[in-house]
């Protein structure tokens, strides 16, 4: 038998693991370069990073924030994505049956490489967006349980519209923005990231990811306008947002949504 303990344990460590290389995609996809080669170095002075060092979270805390090499600060948002990747992992895992899990666990990979990236360069990288459209087709063809369908072409039917609501219905919703206010209030990523999001969780998921975006913009815009925090200045990704809606929908969002329709249904 095994343990309970370790069906929490293991998806946690293979997130962290995983996380690790997703820190490697948000520093080096914006700036054009492979995540495979070179190997893990310092960014300040070069040297290689040998693997014990190199620890997911762990070696952030034994070297104090510091590497090794030069002594440079390192950003204390390594640990961070590194525990939230496992600790998202760990919750899918035992949320989900396996393929199910596995396939949402890539995609909330994808989320996070967005949250970081846009908040850092105010883009999402096509790697993410165009290959998110991609791998969500893919996968529903593999896992058509991504969408309640039971059988590939079901699952890939589901993907397509989904990724045609997604990305038409935002395009929309800027278009329209952009009439009416007289300036870009989306981007084309975001555009790109929501047809992906669709393509992975289906249309529905599409009104219930735009409407707590807006709602979660709108709450921490406004406190950050209050705080007058210059942090993000006057201009807010929407990404992380999006990307948060998104993640909601995927640890139960779809059933809270099923809950609540059926309260008008029944009544
Ligand atoms: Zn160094």
């Amino acid at each position: 038998m095994i343990p309970d303990w370790f069906h929490w344990l293991a998806p946690f460590l293979v997130g962290a693991c995983v996380g690790s290389f997703l820190n490697v995609c948000i520093y080096r996809w914006p700036l054009g370069r492979s995540v495979i080669r070179p190997g893990s170095h310092c960014h300040a002075c070069g040297a290689p990073i040998p693997w014990q060092h190199n620890i997911p979270i762990l070696s952030w805390f034994l070297l104090r924030g510091r590497a090794a090499c030069c002594g440079v600060r390192i950003d204390a948002r390594y640990p961070l994505v590194e525990a939230l990747t496992a600790i998202l992992f760990a919750i899918l895992w035992n949320l989900w049956p396996p393929a199910l899990a596995t396939a949402y666990a890539i995609g909330t990979a994808g989320l996070l490489i967005a949250t970081f990236v846009d908040l850092d360069h105010y883009i999402i990288p096509d790697e993410v967006s165009l290959g998110g459209i991609l791998a969500g087709l893919l996968l529903s063809t593999l896992v058509p349980a991504l969408h309640d369908a039971d059988s590939w072409w079901g699952g890939l039917k589901e993907s397509l519209f989904g990724a045609a609501i997604g990305g038409g219905g935002l395009w929309a919703i800027a278009f329209l923005g952009s009439i009416i206010f007289r300036k870009e209030a989306m981007g084309m990523g975001d555009i790109k990231i929501l047809a992906a999001m669709g393509a992975f969780l289906g249309w529905s998921a599409v009104p219930f990811i735009i409407g707590v975006a807006s709602m979660l913009g709108a709450v921490i815009g406004g406190l950050l306008l209050l705080r007058k925090n210059k942090l993000w200045g006057v201009r807010l990704p929407f990404g992380p947002f999006l990307a948060g809606a998104a993640l909601l929908w995927i640890l139960g969002g779809h059933r809270w949504m099923a809950d609540y329709l059926a309260l008008f249904t029944s009544g």
